[in-house]
């Protein structure tokens, strides 16, 4: 009998079959049951710390008055604070921040930082609320869970639909309730109130060092060898420009819009102008048009989907035709799909390892913050890939270790992290 048997499996999160952070818990349950884990630890692990459900009254521009309803959840802080993005989105509901916020939890053991996972969200349609109602939106949800953030215990950072400006107005109400600034209270903020170089670039950035150490790992060349990249937003849009600044020739793009394709290479800084432009990439001129399952499709070295999750399922995997998918986005590959990779011989670096960039750098805006002290661009950007290529080779040494692909060792790795934190520390009563 595993590990989660014995736990019973009812006990965790409750979540849709096809829900992508589903996929997420079975990984978990299997890297569990490889590494034998104890059952009392993983009953801990598979439940969330805490979760706060909180009703946010604002008065809108019209002079009624809405309640929307906030969520954040502490997932596991025994390696430090807990660390996780807010969101704002329709879509939000308990059980996908808890398993967000789980995920958070097993990324930060990955690259090793001293952080604990976190994730918030309010469930509202931010596109139709005004500037005026949405910075008391965020004011009233960040007074409303005050009595967890805090630089020691709880530092959110800007997930989907939230940017740097929605950063500073959390600090700055936390402050306000705090009698003096304190900006480590959350990351991803504008550079003028204590945000860091590099962190807009941070997880492009950490997904092309990943794909240079696992080209390396391969024996494949790095020049000249082709790309394709799904998602043409922060994350896409800093890999593309970095790996064709390595040398590799870019041959597919593609944002909500579709795709382009050109095998003999699209200029990554010009399509970044185009859109700059005209908001989408559809009508670039410099390639031919192709529709986002035919890029995932295109014969090339290397596949990066940076855009939406479960894009890559039992349907599609066995078209790929990638030798190598470095995971630019959270959860883009099915659990069905990444055993169909396998056994294709499709070497995939998993979301957990290859996005870690952003949360590498959020950790160095926190200590930043803390030292009262601004690193340079390059120092932030040596450290990251420091932390990137150590995390590589950690997980790369865990798959041979124990015979398993990236993924389930990535997942491993990190619960051994937390669970031995767990182990040390033991149970307070
Ligand atoms: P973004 O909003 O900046 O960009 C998203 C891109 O995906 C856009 O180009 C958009 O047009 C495209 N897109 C949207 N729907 C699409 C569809 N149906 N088909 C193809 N493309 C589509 O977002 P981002 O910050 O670049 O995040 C992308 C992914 O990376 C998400 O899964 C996010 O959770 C993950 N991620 C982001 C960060 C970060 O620091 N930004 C960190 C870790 C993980």
């Amino acid at each position: 009998m595993d590990a989660s048997q014995q736990a019973g499996r009812d006990q965790g999160p409750v979540l849709d079959e096809a829900n992508p952070f589903e996929g997420m818990m079975q990984r978990f349950d299997r890297a569990a049951e490889l590494l034998a884990l104890d059952p009392g630890i993983y009953r801990i692990l598979r439940n969330p710390e805490k979760q706060i459900i909180t009703r946010i009254p604002v008065m809108m521009d019209n002079g009624e008055v809405e309640v929307f309803t906030g969520y954040r959840v502490l997932y596991n802080t025994s390696r430090g604070p807990a660390k996780g993005g807010i969101r704002f989105d329709m879509g939000v509901t308990l059980d996908e921040v808890t398993a967000l916020a789980a995920w958070m939890t097993w990324k930060c053991a990955v690259v090793d930082i001293p952080f604990g996972g976190a994730k918030g969200g309010v469930v509202c349609e931010p596109f139709r609320l005004s500037n005026a109602e949405l910075e008391r939106m965020t004011r009233r949800y960040t007074a409303s869970i005050l009595e967890v953030l805090g630089p020691e215990s709880d530092v959110p950072a800007p997930d989907v639909n939230t940017n740097e400006q929605v950063m500073a107005w959390i600090m700055d109400t936390y402050s306000m309730h705090k009698r003096h600034t304190v900006t480590a209270v959350v990351t991803g903020k504008p550079i003028a109130i204590g945000g860091s170089r590099g962190r807009r670039e941070a997880t492009g950035r950490g997904v092309t060092i990943v794909v240079r150490e696992a080209l390396q790992h391969l024996g494949m060349p790095l020049a000249g060898s082709k790309v394709a990249i799904q998602g043409f937003g922060n994350v896409g849009s800093v890999a593309a420009e970095l790996l064709q600044d390595e040398g590799m020739t870019v041959i597919g793009l593609s944002d909500k819009s579709g795709g382009i394709y050109n095998p003999h290479g699209i200029y990554v800084r010009d399509a970044i102008e185009w859109v700059r432009a005209h908001r989408f990439l559809d009508g670039y001129p410099f390639g031919e048009p192709i529709t986002n399952e035919e890029l995932l499709e295109i014969e090339a070295d290397v596949l990066v989907p940076a855009a939406l999750e479960n894009v890559i399922t039992r349907k599609n995997a066995p078209n790929i035709r990638a030798k190598v998918i470095a995971e630019g986005a959270n959860g883009p590959i099915t659990a069905p799909a990444d055993s169909i990779l396998e056994d294709m011989g499709v070497f995939v670096v998993p979301d957990i390892l290859a996005n870690a960039g952003g949360v590498t750098v959020s950790y160095f805006e926190w200590v930043q913050n803390r030292e009262g002290y601004y690193w340079s661009e390059e120092m932030v950007n040596d450290r990251l890939r420091e932390t990137m290529i150590r995390s590589f080779g950690d997980v790369v040494r865990f798959s041979k270790e124990h015979n398993v692909n990236l993924r389930t060792a990535a997942y491993m790795l990190s619960i051994d992290r937390v669970a031995a934190v767990h182990r040390m520390r033991g149970i307070y009563a």
